[in-house]
C-alpha cells in the first residue's frame, strides 16, 4: 500500500498509547530499568523511556524469545504424545518505539526463519505484532545504519513510522501496512491530516562508514587471510555482540524432562562461543576465535546477500556497544574493504 501521511500532536501520544491498550493488545516499549534501556511489557505511557539512543537488547525478543517452548511430550509404553505449542495462545502485541535499524532487523530474521522450512512460531508472533517505529533524530559514534541501506528515519518492516517535528514538536505518522492503518481507523481523531513536510531535516545526521557492496565482493576471496586472527585476538568469545544483534538467528533445541514427561525448548545459541560448533566426538569445526569471527562476519556480509538476498546486519551498532573488549564492527569492516 502507498504511505499515508498525517500529523499527531504531541499531546495526542498518550491517549494513542491508551487506546491502543483499551484494545487490549500487550505493549512493549523502551522502560528504563537497572540502569538500562530494554524494551518491556509497558502499562502506563509515563513508564516509556524517551532519553536513550538505542536499547541494549534488540526489538527481535518479542517474535523470536530468548528461550520458548515448541511442545510438550508424554512417553508411556505405547509411544510418545506430542502436544504442540498453542498458537492461539500467542497474544497480539505492538512495539512501541522501535528504532528503524531494529525494525529492519526483522527482514533479515524473516529470511532466515523462511528459507525452507517456515517457522510457524515465529512468523505468527511476527504476525501478530504491529510494530511503531521512532525515527531517530540522535545517534552515537556506534550508529552507522547508512552503511547498510538504512536511515535514521527508514520504514523498511515498521507499520507505522512516527518522526517527532522538532525537540518539542508533534509527530508526523507514516501509515505503512494494513496494521499501521488498523491503528487510524480506530482512532481517527488523533491523526490529522499533514501538509507538505520535509521530514529529513528532523533526522540524526549517521555519517556512511563504508561501502557493503565492496565488503560483500572482497569477502568473496577473503576465506583465507590473516586479518580474521588480527581482528579477533582481543576477543574473549563472551557471544555478547550476537545476543543484542537484531538479526542473528541461531537457536539450539534442547529437552527439559522430568520423569516421563517434557518439554521441547528453542535458546538463542550463539556463533562466538566456543562451545557453538563443537561435535559430540569432540571435534570442533571452528576451534579457534578467529574461525568463529570470520564465520560471524561473512555470514552477515557475504553469505546471506549471497543466499538470501538482504544483508544480516542493520547497522544498530549494538554489538560495539555491548562488546567487553571494544571489538567495533565498523572498525573491522573498514578495515576489509581498505585491505
Ligand atoms: S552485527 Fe552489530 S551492528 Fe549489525 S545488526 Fe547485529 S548488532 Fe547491530
Ligand atoms: S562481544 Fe566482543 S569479545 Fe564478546 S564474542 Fe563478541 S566480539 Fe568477542
Amino acid at each position: 500500500m502507498s504511505t499515508d501521511k498525517r500529523l499527531v500532536k504531541k499531546t495526542s501520544l498518550d491517549k494513542l498509547f491508551d487506546s491502543i491498550k483499551q484494545q487490549g493488545k500487550t505493549i512493549f516499549a523502551p522502560k528504563l530499568k537497572n540502569g538500562k534501556v530494554n524494551y518491556e511489557q509497558v502499562e502506563r505511557f509515563s513508564d516509556i523511556a524517551t532519553d536513550y539512543i538505542q536499547t541494549t537488547q534488540s526489538a527481535k525478543v518479542v517474535a523470536f524469545p530468548r528461550t520458548e517452548k515448541i511442545l510438550d511430550y508424554t512417553k508411556s509404553k505405547e509411544g510418545i504424545a506430542v502436544v504442540e505449542i498453542d498458537l492461539q495462545s500467542i497474544s497480539e502485541v505492538v512495539i512501541w518505539g522501535v528504532r528503524p535499524c531494529d525494525a529492519a532487523g526483522f527482514l533479515p530474521l524473516s529470511a532466515i526463519f523462511n528459507w525452507d522450512t517456515k517457522d510457524i512460531i515465529y512468523n505468527t508472533r511476527l504476525e501478530k505484532t504491529t510494530l511503531i517505529g521512532f525515527s531517530c533524530n540522535k545517534c552515537d559514534e556506534s550508529c552507522f545504519c547508512t552503511s547498510v541501506a538504512g536511515n535514521p528515519g527508514g520504514t523498511e518492516g515498521s507499520d507505522m513510522m512516527l518522526t517527532q517535528l522538532g525537540d518539542n514538536g508533534d509527530y508526523l505518522a507514516e501509515i505503512i501496512t494494513e496494521k499501521g492503518k488498523t491503528i487510524v481507523d480506530k482512532n481517527p481523531d488523533l491523526f490529522e491530516t499533514a501538509g507538505e513536510i520535509d521530514k529529513q531535516k528532523y533526522l540524526a545526521d549517521v555519517p556512511v562508514k563504508f561501502n557493503q557492496t565492496e565488503i560483500k565482493d572482497k569477502l568473496a576471496n577473503f576465506f583465507e587471510n590473516e586479518i580474521w586472527l588480527q581482528q579477533s585476538l582481543r576477543c574473549i568469545g563472551c557471544g555478547a555482540c550476537a545476543s543484542v544483534c537484531p538479526t542473528c538467528a541461531c537457536f539450539d533445541i534442547q529437552d527439559e524432562e522430568h520423569g516421563k514427561r517434557g518439554s521441547r525448548v528453542r535458546c538463542w545459541d550463539n556463533c562466538g562461543l566456543s562451545i557453538f560448533t563443537l561435535h559430540t566426538s569432540g571435534h570442533n569445526p571452528r576451534e579457534y576465535q578467529s574461525q568463529r569471527w570470520r564465520q560471524r562476519i561473512l555470514h552477515k556480509f557475504s553469505y546471506m546477500p549471497e543466499r538470501l538476498s538482504v544483508y544480516g546486519c542493520s547497522g544498530c551498532g549494538r554489538c560495539s556497544r555491548a562488546c567487553p573488549v571494544d571489538m567495533n564492527i565498523i572498525e573491522h569492516l573498514t578495515a576489509i574493504q581498505e585491505a
